[in-house]
C-alpha cells in the first residue's frame, strides 16, 4: 500500500509541474521510479533520448521510457524536435523498496553453479538480450495497452532479491502468477513473438513477445508453447499454458518486461499502460 501511495504522489508532483504549458515539447504521464515505465508524448518526428540511449518513437510521437531496477536518482531526457531545437530535462527518479532476504551458512556447492549449467545460463541470457536490442533497434508501434496474462495467486514480485552466504543473486526481474500446469495464459499486449522454445535451462518453456515501442515480454516455466517465432499475436490471444519447467518449484508463470535492456515491474506495466 506504501508504496502505491508513494507513486500516486509522484505523478502528482511530475503532473503538477506540467499541466497549463501549451509549449512542453514532451509530456510524461506514469510515475518516475527505479523499476517504472512511463508513457511520453512528444511531437511527431523528435528523436528522444534518456541518457545515451536513443528511445523509439512513434510515428504519432508517443514513447515508452523505462527505469532500471537500481536507476540513479536523476535521469536526463533529451528530445530533438523536427525544427532541430533540443530540450533537456532531469528527471528525478524515485527510489523503489525492494523484498531483500538474507540466507547465510549454506553449503558452497549450492551457491555456485557447475560450469556446464552456467554455459547453457548464459547462452540462453545471450538470446534475450540480443532480441531485446533487436526490438529497440527496429521498433514497432502496434497498439499500446497491457492486460493480465493470466489469473493466479501472485506469488513473485518484481525486484525481490536474495543474498546467499553474502553473495547477491540477480534480483528478480518479473511477477509470478502460481496456477495450475496446464492453464492457458495469454499475450497481455498486441506483438510478435521473438523466441518460442521448449527448453531454455532456468526458464524451461520460454516465449518472447516483442510488443513494439522497444518494449518486450518474457514467459517462462511453460508446460505448452502454442505459437512459433515470427508470429503476431494480439491481445488475449493464447500464448501457452503454465507449467512447472526448467528451474522452478512449482507451478507458476513468470511474466517479466523490459524496454530495450531494461527490466521493468510488469504491475507497474499494466497500471500505467492500460488498454
Ligand atoms: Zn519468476
Amino acid at each position: 500500500m506504501g508504496r502505491v501511495g508513494l507513486r500516486v504522489l509522484a505523478l502528482m508532483l511530475l503532473l503538477g509541474a506540467a499541466p497549463a504549458q501549451a509549449a512542453e515539447a514532451v509530456t510524461l504521464s506514469g510515475v518516475l521510479a527505479q523499476g517504472s515505465v512511463a508513457l511520453g508524448q512528444t511531437e511527431p518526428g523528435a528523436a528522444v533520448r534518456l541518457g545515451d540511449i536513443p528511445v523509439p518513437v512513434s510515428p504519432d510521437g508517443r514513447f515508452v521510457l523505462g527505469f532500471a531496477y537500481n536507476a540513479p536518482e536523476t535521469a536526463v531526457l533529451s528530445v530533438r524536435l523536427p525544427d532541430g531545437k533540443t530540450e533537456t530535462q532531469t528527471l528525478e527518479i524515485a527510489r523503489t523498496a525492494y523484498d531483500i532476504q538474507r540466507i547465510d551458512g549454506l553449503p558452497t556447492a549450492k551457491v555456485s553453479p557447475n560450469p556446464a549449467d552456467t554455459k547453457r545460463i548464459q547462452d540462453d541470457q545471450a538470446r534475450i538480450r540480443g532480441e531485446r536490442q533487436e526490438a529497440l533497434a527496429e521498433p514497432s508501434f502496434p497498439r499500446l495497452g497491457f492486460i493480465l496474462p493470466a489469473e493466479g495467486r501472485r506469488s513473485g514480485v518484481f525486484g525481490s532479491q536474495r543474498i546467499l552466504n553474502g553473495q547477491p543473486r540477480q534480483p528478480h526481474f518479473g511477477i509470478d502468477i502460481a496456477a495450475p500446469v496446464g492453464t492457458p495464459f495469454v499475450s497481455p499486449a498486441d506483438g510478435v513473438v521473438r523466441v518460442a522454445s521448449k527448453d531454455f535451462f532456468l526458464l524451461g518453456g520460454t516465449i518472447m513477445v516483442d510488443h513494439g515501442y522497444g518494449m518486450t515480454s518474457v514467459f517462462a516455466h511453460c508446460e505448452d508453447v502454442l505459437v512459433k517465432e515470427g508470429q503476431r499475436v494480439q491481445r488475449g490471444e493464447q500464448l501457452g499454458t503454465i507449467g512447472n519447467t526448467g528451474r522452478s518449484t512449482g507451478a507458476h508463470l513468470h511474466w517479466g518486461t523490459a524496454v530495450g535492456g531494461i527490466n521493468v515491474d510488469p504491475a507497474v506495466v499494466l497500471e500505467t499502460l492500460r488498454p
